[in-house]
């Protein structure tokens, strides 16, 4: 079976996404879902940048929006309240206010920042000369370890991120990779499937396969997510997500409601 859920959705409040919620839920329901989840980047507390992410000020509208989604699809389809929170290291305390101050069914953690650098930005792409590539490697696993011990987040968003513009270690990874999958399991964290990675420079599935097996060995859970910047970029590419997950030892994944695993879901 394919994914019935899709975790991972934006809304225009980005400013770097496009097509309103009603559009994301009528395409997840052409595309067969039966739940969907929008995670949103959450705003920024090192910097702002309304082309990244939304304002602290626009919070209760973008909650406003979904609970309007939720209640006219409800139906057909059920709709989660997510969000997509950066870690960033200092910020914690603020992070975690931010967090509390509305109810989600999730929150996926991203990191997408080392130190202030956005490697995964196109415009701040010339800094990768600038640096070694195993060097970065490993301060981006360092920090994906980080956000899950933070007791932050639910899920991790696309946590081989670092991968995205086909740059690659010239090192051996496989100790940074288990040791993540120890923390993940130990953190209790869920591991997000995100099939976007497919139609960036990298294309291939966030996580790689060298991760989903040392998560699959160490028992750690699964999602799935589009990262649909468009309304038709829902439920993208489920089928390779599916077998992605299948050839990594997977047969299952699960579902969140009010930041609790409530469903295991058979593939
Ligand atoms: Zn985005
Ligand atoms: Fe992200
Ligand atoms: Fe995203
Ligand atoms: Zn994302």
């Amino acid at each position: 079976m394919l994914p019935i859920s899709d975790y991972h959705m934006h809304t225009p409040l980005c400013g770097h996404a496009s097509g309103e919620p009603a559009e994301y839920a009528d395409a997840a329901l052409k595309s067969g879902l039966q739940e969907i989840g929008f995670s949103d980047h959450a705003p920024l507390f090192s910097h702002k940048d309304p082309g990244i992410a939304m304002d602290l000020s626009q919070l209760p509208g973008y909650h406003r929006t979904i609970e309007d989604i939720r209640e006219k699809f409800s139906a057909r389809l059920t709709v989660r309240i997510g969000i997509e929170a950066d870690y960033m290291p200092g910020y914690e305390k603020e992070t975690r206010a931010m967090l509390a101050a509305y109810p989600y069914d999730y929150v996926i953690g991203s990191v997408h920042f080392i130190a202030q650098w956005g490697f995964d930005d196109p415009i701040q792409l010339m800094e990768w000369d600038k640096k070694d590539v195993n060097t970065i490697y490993r301060e981006h696993f360092k920090l994906i370890r980080q956000s899950a011990l933070s007791g932050l987040f639910d899920i991790l968003g696309h946590v081989d991120l670092v991968k995205k513009f086909d740059f690659h270690p010239t090192e051996d990874m496989s100790e940074e990779i288990e040791e993540n999958a120890r923390t993940f399991k130990k953190a209790g964290v869920v591991v997000e499937i995100n099939s976007s990675g497919l139609h960036k420079p990298a294309g291939e599935i966030y996580p790689s396969q060298a991760h989903l097996k040392a998560y699959r060995k160490q028992g750690v859970l699964i999602t799935f997510g589009s990262d649909a910047h468009k309304p038709q970029q829902v439920g993208r590419d489920f089928d390779k997500a599916r077998d992605w997950a299948l050839a990594a030892g997977y047969d299952n994944y699960v579902m969140f409601a009010k930041r609790k695993i409530v469903k295991t879901v058979k593939l």
